[in-house]
């Protein structure tokens, strides 16, 4: 599956070998954009969610053409056409552009192209915000059209609010096929009108970044994390220590250490906690995150590099996600949560984040035909 990765790119894809200068990657900014590579054209933004919303209003006010492909019957078409945009169904919207944003969710795309495929002409562009169904081999684009990638590394209702506010959104940019010669001119540019080249895109591959992205979402993002959590929760509780304590020290805290992480690395970190605190971390951390940890690191990687891992959750999706239900309540079901839920009841501090979970909530255009998707804002982790 992997050697899907690359048509018209040099680097490789899903390196494992550590970065040396030469394979730093390029960062593309506003000087870099040339709008009239897109200024005439027009897009079809198809799914009006988290990033369609986003990218169809930001276009729309750089001045480029945008059509949004929605349903029949969408919830999502009134919010589109509130915001003042020309609302077609998919395949309408992708007869009448050159340009065709896939904004709908990454499993239901499969389904969209084959709906919209026929209106596709030489010479247009598909292009994506994630690179699972291409690297995958999930869609298969004809031959004589571009396939390129522009990634916001944020939801989208940070990527409309920064451009509201004249700031911008760190991108990735991936050419799959380059038809026309035009991919990346073009790529910038619609970079440059969601407001991504204000802040700067960088260079990658479908390849690279599919992987990279379901690797940090597996090992440490999003499962890493919440096993280091309940497992360090467990321990305390299981040798007596009280819920409530064991809750915040080992998951409230945990925002204040990726707050200082985030804004000046693990040294910021370090600096920021008492020396017995560094000291600990420093001689006991590897302790947890062991060689051992380390190997089941790489065999997660392996399963997203060779496909398994794509083929399981594609499986998965046919039979209507019989595992993924199951894992999901019995994960909702672990007494941190209901704990959590308690304190966050009792302290003030919960209120400002509660407000931020609304904020995006209340953004978020959701659709029923898929319960498991519309729950809640899918930030791309
Ligand atoms: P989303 O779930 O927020 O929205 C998808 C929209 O697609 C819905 O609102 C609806 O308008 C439409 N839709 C839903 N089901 C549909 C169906 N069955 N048929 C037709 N249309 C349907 O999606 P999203 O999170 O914006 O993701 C879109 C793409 O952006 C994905 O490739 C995703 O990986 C990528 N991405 C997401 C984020 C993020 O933070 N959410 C970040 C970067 C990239
Ligand atoms: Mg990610």
């Amino acid at each position: 599956m992997t050697d899907a990765n690359t048509r018209t790119t040099s680097r490789t894809d899903g390196g494992t070998e550590g970065s040396t200068d030469e394979e730093r990657a390029t960062i593309y900014y506003e000087a870099d954009a040339d709008a009239s590579s897109i200024a005439e054209k027009t897009v079809a933004v198809l799914g009006y969610g988290s990033q369609g919303h986003a990218h169809a209003q930001n276009l729309n006010e750089s001045g480029v053409n945008v059509i949004v492909g929605l349903r029949e019957g969408s919830s999502s078409r009134s919010a589109a056409e509130d915001d003042g945009l020309a609302v077609r169904t998919p395949a309408e919207a992708v007869a009448d552009a050159e340009i065709v944003s896939m904004l709908v969710p990454d499993t239901v795309q499969p389904a969209v192209y084959e709906a919209i495929r026929d209106g596709l002409e030489a010479g247009n562009t598909l292009q994506f915000a994630h690179g699972f169904n291409i690297h995958y081999g999930q869609i298969r684009p004809p031959e004589d059209v571009d396939v390129t990638m522009i990634a916001p590394k944020s939801p989208g209702h940070l990527v409309r609010r920064n451009y509201e506010n004249r700031e911008g959104t760190p991108g990735l940019l991936a050419i799959y096929q380059d038809y026309t010669g035009e991919a990346k001119a073009e790529a910038l540019a619609y970079a440059q009108a969601i407001g991504c080249a204000r802040a700067g895109v960088v260079e990658t591959t479908f390849g690279e970044e599919t992987e990279t992205d379901l690797f940090g979402e597996q090992a440490v993002l999003c499962g890493g994390i919440a096993e280091l959590i309940k497992a360090g929760y467990e321990t305390l509780v299981d040798a007596g220590y009280s819920p409530e304590m064991a809750y915040f020290e080992c998951l409230n805290e945990m925002k204040l250490i990726v707050d200082l992480m985030y804004e000046g690395g693990i040294g910021e970190m370090y600096d920021s906690v008492s020396d017995t605190a560094e000291y600990g971390g420093l001689t006991r951390g590897n302790v947890v995150v062991d060689d051992h940890a380390r190997e089941n690191m790489e065999a997660v990687l392996e399963e997203v590099q060779t496909g398994t891992f794509a083929r399981e959750w594609i499986t998965e999706n046919q039979a209507n996600r019989p595992t993924y239900r199951q894992l999901r309540e019995r994960e909702k079901a672990h007494e941190i949560e209901a704990v959590g839920e308690r304190l966050r009841g009792l302290f003030a501090w919960a209120d400002e984040e509660s407000e931020t979970a609304e904020e995006s909530e209340a953004v978020r255009e959701s659709e029923d035909e898929n319960e498991d998707e519309s729950e809640r804002e899918e930030v791309r982790a």
